[in-house]
């Protein structure tokens, strides 16, 4: 059967048709998490942006007078607004952290469309959507891999999204006489019918066939299933999935691709290369602007920066704590995480409460009665050598109103159990989590830290 008549075949049936139309959480017709039916492109971060602002310290009980269709507007922007790390929340208020009051300075100043949107994309690059800190990194190099299976490298689809890039001014209709559109829509394969695969083994003429009989399908308000074209249904006229999402996601790939498999000499290397590639497509953005815009802000972009190329290691840091004055240290303030400045602060905190947790602990791993654990004396503290563990990990500490930096949210491991909470399977992770979850989950209700079980999980990656 040739390409285009197993197309309309697949078209017949209804749960293909259903998973590939659709882009909610476990179907098949989006690649990024982030960008749905709210987030369209990235310029709805701005929309989001100013909708919180509105509500900027004010209570949530208040926010009803917005109300829209029965749900506050705001509430629509709340997950993208915390993880993409634009607002923070306090006293069940939102405000704008450093980085938010950055990005509000970038709608303040007028730069052109095109200007904003490089910034938002730096700007959100280190954002923990999907839970997963630096989602848009690591979901592109999973994306890569996807193809790679398929025997498409990362350069040929580095070239794929480029060449839809550049060529995407143009009219709807064209979007469909592209292969990105191809790559996009059929990403995941279903019940072991791989049509992206076929698609790419196929001839180029049954390929053009396949674009051509897709590009002339009806796309009106009017079109219903029953019409029989998986894209064509995603791609109508009022549905959710629009030409400016596709857009987006390859201009999102593309530019993670080429800037974050780079190595770079320092901060400054890696904002001068991402504009410079980013002036390639875009002739007439203002890169001096742009730039003295940031250095204006270095603080939450040098973070962002050290972030997604893991300068900065939270997790799984096994050296033992430096000496801290402990009169520096203000332990109940809530420190905001969105610039560099904040590291200091944070690891001055972090120090005096790894050192309280094992001394609480007596140096014993919490997992002891469990799993029997076996220490060895360190060098440097004369004591049973322990880590300590974030229960609530750090990097989604912009969920919590309160700050998760207490103590009552450190937890002493061994080595063989610190390493199986983060890196072991899931059978064995999940009973490791859910003792440490029993053991510690009234104290952090006290400190203002209420969270489920399921929740907990979520945050590990843990399939429920
Ligand atoms: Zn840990
Ligand atoms: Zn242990």
């Amino acid at each position: 059967m040739n390409l285009v008549d197993l197309y309309k075949d697949l078209c017949k049936n209804n749960r293909w048709y259903d998973a590939y139309c659709s882009t909610g959480e476990n179907s098949n017709g989006k690649m990024l998490y982030f960008l749905n039916t709210n987030y369209r492109n990235l310029w709805v971060f701005e929309t989001g942006y100013n909708v919180f602002k509105e509500i900027e310290n004010i209570g949530r009980d208040q926010w009803i007078h917005n109300e829209n269709h029965g749900e506050e507007k705001e509430k629509q922007h709340t997950v993208n607004m915390l993880k993409s790390k634009i607002f923070s929340r306090a006293s069940n208020k939102y405000y704008r952290n450093k980085k938010g009051l950055a990005f509000g300075d970038m709608l303040d100043s007028d730069f052109s469309k095109e200007e904003r949107w490089i910034i938002i994309y730096l700007t959100i690059l280190n954002g923990y959507f999907a839970n997963i800190p630096n989602y848009i990194n690591v979901r592109n190099n999973e994306i890569v891999n996807i193809m790679e299976k398929r025997g498409v490298s990362r350069e040929k689809y580095i070239n794929i999204l480029k060449d839809f890039i550049y060529n995407c001014d143009i009219g709807t209709m064209e979007i469909f006489m592209h292969d990105y559109l191809y790559f996009d829509s059929f990403y995941k394969d279903f019940e072991n019918i791989d049509f992206l695969q076929m698609f790419i083994n196929a001839r180029d003429d049954e390929r053009r066939e396949l674009k051509e009989y897709v590009q002339n399908q009806p796309r009106n308000r009017e079109i219903t299933k029953e019409e029989t074209c998986t894209i064509s249904y995603k791609y109508k006229s009022t549905g959710s999935y629009v030409k400016s999402t596709l857009v987006d996601n390859a201009k999102i790939q593309y530019y993670s691709l080429i800037l974050l498999n780079n190595t770079y000499k320092n901060y400054e290397d890696f904002i001068d290369y991402a504009l410079f590639k980013y002036s390639e497509i875009y002739k007439n953005i203002d890169i001096k602007k742009i730039k003295n815009f940031i250095k204006n802000h270095e603080a939450v972009y040098k973070l962002i920066y050290e972030e997604l190329f893991n300068i900065i290691q939270y997790s799984l840091n096994f050296r033992e704590e430096k000496e801290v004055n402990e009169q520096d240290v203000n332990l109940n303030e809530k420190i905001d995480d969105t610039d560099v400045n904040s590291i200091e602060k944070y690891n001055k905190v972090s120090t005096v409460l790894k050192k309280l947790a094992k001394a609480n602990s007596n140096y014993k791993c919490e997992l002891e009665d469990f799993y029997g654990c076996q220490y060895f004396t360190s060098k440097e503290s004369h004591k049973n050598y322990v880590e300590v563990h974030h229960l609530i990990p750090r990097a989604v500490g912009n969920d919590f109103e309160n700050s998760i930096e207490v103590i009552e949210n450190y937890v002493t491991l061994c080595p063989h159990c610190h390493r199986l909470v983060h890196l072991g399977e899931d059978v064995e992770r999940k009973p490791a989590l859910h003792n440490l979850y029993i053991k510690r989950i009234e104290a952090l209700k006290e400190k203002g830290l209420d969270i489920d079980e399921k929740q907990l999980r979520e945050y590990y990656l843990i399939e429920n």
